[in-house]
C-alpha cells in the first residue's frame, strides 16, 4: 500500500502579512513552516502505517521553491519514509488549477496509490480547492472534511469514513484510491522526535521537475491558470473609535449609553 501526504510551506501562522502601494505582498521574516493543517494529513499517513505494522509506505510531496524543504522535512520528522520537491521555474505562479494538475501528474508517475492526503486548506491562500482538483484530475474518490478513517479494507479495495459537515456527521464508503482532506479533530499530531530530526537532515529529496512527470507546458504555471490577480491592494485603514463613557455608577453609565444609541437610532 502506498500512501502520498501533499503538502505546502506556509508562513507561520503568526506572521503579519502587509501589502504595499504597488501591491507588493510580504510575510516579512517570518519563518517558513509547514502548513498547519497538514500536520493532521502526516499524522494520519503515519498512524494507517502503524496500524498496519508499517507495511504502508509514505511518500510527502510538495510543489514548490528550496523552501518547501522545510515542510518535507518536518514530514519526515515525524514518520513519512519519504519527501519529494515537485518543482521547475515554469511552476511559479501557478493558481489552484494548475498546482492540482503538476500534483496529480506527479502522483500519477508514482504509479502504485491507493490514498492521498491533504490538509483541509492551506493557511495562506486558503482555497481549499486543492484536494477536491486532484481528486477529479486523477479519478480517485474525492472525501472532504474527514475527521475519522471507520475502515480501510486494503483486499477489498474500500474505505469509510465520518465526515464532518454543519449538520452532524456523516458515514461515507468509496471505493480506492481515494483523496483524503483532513480536518482538525481527526487526531492529535505528533512532534518529531529527535531520531525522526536526524532521519530528516541525512535524508535525499530529490526534485522532480516538469519534464520528469510529463508536464505539458502550457497546463502549468501562469499558462495554465485560469485565475489572474488583477490588483492587490492593501484594505483601507478602518475609522472610528472608543469612547469611554464616565458615570458613577454601572446605572448611570447604562443610561448615558441608552441615551447615545437611541440619538445614532442605533436603537
Ligand atoms: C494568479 C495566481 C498566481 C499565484 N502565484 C503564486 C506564486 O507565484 N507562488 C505561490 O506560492 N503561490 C501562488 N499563488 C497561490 C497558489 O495558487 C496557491 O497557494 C496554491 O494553488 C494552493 O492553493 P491554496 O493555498 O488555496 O491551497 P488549499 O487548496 O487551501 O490547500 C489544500 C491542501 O492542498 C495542499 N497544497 C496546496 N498547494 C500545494 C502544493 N504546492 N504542494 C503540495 N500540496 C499543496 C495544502 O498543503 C493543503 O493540504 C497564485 C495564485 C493565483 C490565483
Amino acid at each position: 500500500m502506498h500512501i502520498v501526504v501533499c503538502t505546502k510551506q506556509t508562513p507561520d501562522s503568526a506572521a503579519k502579512l502587509t501589502v504595499d502601494e504597488a501591491g507588493n505582498v510580504s510575510w516579512g521574516d517570518s519563518p517558513i513552516i509547514i502548513n498547519p493543517w497538514d500536520e493532521y494529513a502526516v499524522e494520519e499517513a503515519i498512524l494507517i502505517k502503524e496500524r498496519f505494522n508499517g507495511e504502508p509506505k509514505v511518500t510527502v510531496i510538495s510543489m514548490g521553491p528550496e523552501e518547501a524543504l522545510e515542510a518535507l522535512k518536518h514530514a519526515i520528522a515525524m514518520g513519512c519514509d519519504e519527501g519529494i520537491r515537485v518543482w521547475d521555474e515554469a511552476f511559479e505562479n501557478s493558481d489552484t488549477l494548475a498546482t492540482s494538475y503538476v500534483l496529480a501528474k506527479a502522483i500519477e508517475k508514482m504509479g502504485d496509490v491507493d490514498l492521498v492526503l491533504f490538509g483541509k486548506s492551506a493557511i495562506d491562500s486558503q482555497t481549499g480547492q486543492v484536494p477536491i482538483e486532484v481528486a477529479r484530475r486523477l479519478g480517485f474518490s474525492p472525501l472532504t472534511y474527514v475527521i475519522k478513517i471507520v475502515e480501510l479494507d486494503i483486499e477489498g479495495r474500500t474505505i469509510t469514513v465520518e465526515r464532518l459537515l454543519e449538520q452532524g456527521r456523516q458515514v461515507v464508503k468509496a471505493p480506492l484510491p481515494a483523496v483524503i482532506g483532513t480536518v482538525k479533530g481527526i487526531n492529535e499530531p505528533r512532534y518529531p522526535s529527535f531520531m525522526g530530526i536526524r532521519k530528516a537532515t541525512r535524508a535525499q529529496y530529490p526534485v522532480w521537475t516538469g519534464a520528469d512527470i510529463g508536464v505539458e507546458p502550457d497546463k502549468a504555471g501562469a499558462a495554465g491558470s485560469g485565475v489572474r490577480w488583477e490588483r492587490i491592494f492593501p484594505p483601507p485603514v478602518r475609522e472610528g473609535g472608543a469612547e469611554i463613557i464616565e458615570a458613577d455608577t454601572p446605572e448611570e453609565a447604562a443610561r448615558i449609553l441608552v441615551d447615545k444609541l437611541m440619538a445614532e437610532k442605533v436603537i
